[in-house]
């Protein structure tokens, strides 16, 4: 499999809605290369997540993991997550059982293809429906970090990017910045949460 270029913010792709794949041809080779090709390269980056069209191809596929991600530290770890045709509903703290949990979270988010982090609020507790790599069809609850990730990722398809969820743009920092001014307060509040909600 191949190391791709990542396209960056400003690309007309990026901003593109990208098509369901034929469940028909998940297990074709055009699929499996690009399946091969987003994880290739999000390992080579460091990344938590790579949608297709950050790779030029419009289609509706993902791919998520985070190990020990010196990106982001703070994340909890997530196994390989290979994402086809996702669609993802927002559940209640009350629909997972833990009615006094939070409804949102404030997540600073980074993006392989835009240079900035930011602040934005996401949903604690979805839904996911989607086709794995093998074509198999999955129900599930995610929550916390996990859930933000799967709705960064999600947003892709949808050409959608983080920085258009930010809104306070005084949240916006380089990495560099976001790492001498932000960053020890930002995990000291997000470990609490993750601590907390457990994923
Ligand atoms: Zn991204």
């Amino acid at each position: 499999m191949t190391v791709r270029d990542i396209l960056q913010i400003g690309h007309p792709v990026l901003r593109q809605v990208a098509e369901d794949v034929d469940v028909a041809d998940i297990k074709s080779d055009e699929i499996r290369t690009l399946i091969g090709d987003l994880v290739d390269t999000m390992r080579a980056a460091n990344g938590a997540g790579i949608a297709a069209n950050q790779i030029a191809v419009p289609l509706r596929v993902t791919v998520m993991e985070v190990t020990d991600n010196p990106r982001y530290p703070y994340k909890p770890r997530l196994p390989l997550t290979v994402v086809i045709n996702p669609t993802i509903e927002f559940l209640t703290p009350a629909q997972v059982d833990d009615s006094d949990g939070p409804e949102t979270v404030m997540i600073n988010e980074g993006c392989l293809s835009v240079p900035l982090r930011g602040d934005v609020e996401r949903q604690v507790n979805i839904r996911v429906r989607y086709y794995d790599g093998e074509g198999v069809l999955h129900d599930e609850v995610k929550r916390g970090l996990t859930a933000g990730t799967w709705q960064h990722e999600c947003d892709h398809l949808d050409g959608v990017l983080f920085v258009d969820r930010v809104k306070d743009p005084a949240s916006l920092s380089t990495w560099d910045e976001f790492n001498r001014n932000g960053r020890d307060a930002f995990i000291e509040r997000i470990t609490a949460f993750v601590e907390q909600i457990g994923s």
